[in-house]
């Protein structure tokens, strides 16, 4: 079938009052995005729906994009026939010869916003139901739950004819939430987190802890990679890398071994703060799964929180390793997750972390600490580059771009 537009519809967006217009406009521009290989479509926005007019471009190969982005709640390719009834009868003919398997069931579902057409929607469906009928041997006629539903929208300017639901991405448009830090490293989990946060409208930027000659250039590149999995939901993405490994010899240096990992993640929490702040954004995300290492039993999670008010979301809090894992191999981000380079964390790891740790002595050793001096020489040294669906662009110095915060 050569389609001539895709009709989009929102879903939960229709429920968002006087935002719905942001939200709709930014939805236009993710669609565009995630279209940039088609630029001959034309994209018409409108309040109940989007219309995406293809202009002689190929459906069957927009469409796996047009899945991905968040904000549809489903689209149905549409094709464009002039308004005249044998021009119609023969569209509704040959979508049925097209789809006819043996047995199958139709009927036609007409609507029209022309109310000066010469047929109402009761005389549409007789039409074009009859003709169907007699021209397309087999055929059965079913009103409840037929095999092929035909909808038949007569508009101001034409007809336009539909006959297949194609569930969309769900959520909210990437953007449309306000911004969020993602806190990534190279495993399963955050990415998987980020993409979940995506999905309900929020604009993330990557922080990545870095440690080397500890962590390796692979290492750094896998988190670059796996943010570049995760553009095609939403468009380029900031990756910005902080330099963590003062902090980590600081802390092995002047820790106890069972608290070197509660220390080194509130230095990650307080980092991550710290750039927020500087970034505009509101919320922390990061990969944490109730229960799933020391780090992440709830009084790990208290004792690590400790250090900030900003609200942290964990998408992936209640979710099952194997879960975490089906989706991200939906994303395709797990066969980069699974590439072996050791994670700061690992490294620094103790054989016997404390899975219920103290928060006075949590805060008693780290005042063994200089946390601002470390901080404020992390801050100095980060970098900061553009992810783009095709990989990185342009390596800025942060301290360049944000002279007068530091
Ligand atoms: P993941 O699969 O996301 O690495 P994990 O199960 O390995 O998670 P941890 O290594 O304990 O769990 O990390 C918990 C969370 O802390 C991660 O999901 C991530 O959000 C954050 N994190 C860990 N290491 C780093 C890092 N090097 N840079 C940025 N964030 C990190
Ligand atoms: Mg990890």
């Amino acid at each position: 079938m050569k389609y001539t537009e895709i009709m989009v519809r929102y879903g939960e967006l229709s429920t968002k009052g006087k935002n719905r217009k942001r939200f709709i406009q930014q939805l236009a521009k993710n669609i565009r995005l995630a279209l940039v290989d088609f630029p001959k479509i034309k994209i018409i926005a409108e309040r109940d729906r989007t219309h995406l007019l293809l202009n002689g471009e190929d459906s069957d190969l927009l469409i796996p994009e047009l899945k991905k982005v968040f904000g549809i709640q489903s689209f149905s390719p549409v094709v464009r026939v002039e308004k005249d009834l044998e021009e119609m009868k023969k569209m509704a003919v040959s979508i049925v010869r097209e789809q006819f398997f043996e047995g199958m069931t139709f009927k036609i579902t007409s609507k029209r916003s022309d109310h000066d057409f010469e047929l109402d929607t009761t005389g549409l469906n007789q039409f074009l139901g009859s003709a169907v009928f007699n021209k397309v041997e087999g055929i059965q006629a079913k009103m409840k739950k037929p095999d092929l539903d035909l909808r038949v929208e007569v508009r101001m300017d034409a007809v336009y004819f539909s006959f297949e639901t194609i569930k969309g991405a769900g959520g909210l448009p990437v953007a449309t939430s306000g911004r969020g830090m993602l806190m990534l490293s190279g495993g399963i989990d955050s990415p998987v987190a980020g993409y979940l946060a995506m999905k309900r409208g929020v604009e993330l930027e990557m922080v990545h802890f870095a440690s080397p000659p500890y962590t390796s250039a692979g290492a750094l590149q896998k988190a670059k990679d796996l943010t570049q999995k995760l553009t095609v939901f939403g468009g380029n993405i900031q990756f910005i890398e902080v330099p963590f490994t003062e902090i980590q010899e600081e802390i092995k240096a002047k820790a106890p071994e069972a608290y070197l990992m509660t220390i080194t993640r509130r230095m990650m929490m307080r980092l991550t703060d710290k750039i927020r702040q500087m970034r505009k954004g509101y919320v922390i995300i990061n990969g944490e799964s109730l229960g799933q290492v020391a780090s992440q039993t709830l009084e790990s999670m208290q004792a690590i929180n400790d250090v900030t008010t900003t609200p942290v979301i964990r998408p992936v809090v209640t979710m099952d390793k194997l879960e975490i894992i089906e989706l991200s191999q939906k994303i395709d981000t797990f066969e980069i997750s699974i590439q072996p380079f050791e994670d700061c964390c690992t490294i620094f790891s103790p054989a016997s972390p404390k899975t219920r740790p103290n928060l006075e002595l949590t805060r008693e050793y780290e005042a063994r600490l200089d946390i601002e001096g470390l901080i404020e020489r992390a801050i100095a040294g980060l970098k900061i580059s553009e992810i783009t669906p095709l990989g990185e662009v342009g390596n800025v110095r942060l301290e360049d771009e944000f002279e007068d915060l530091l």
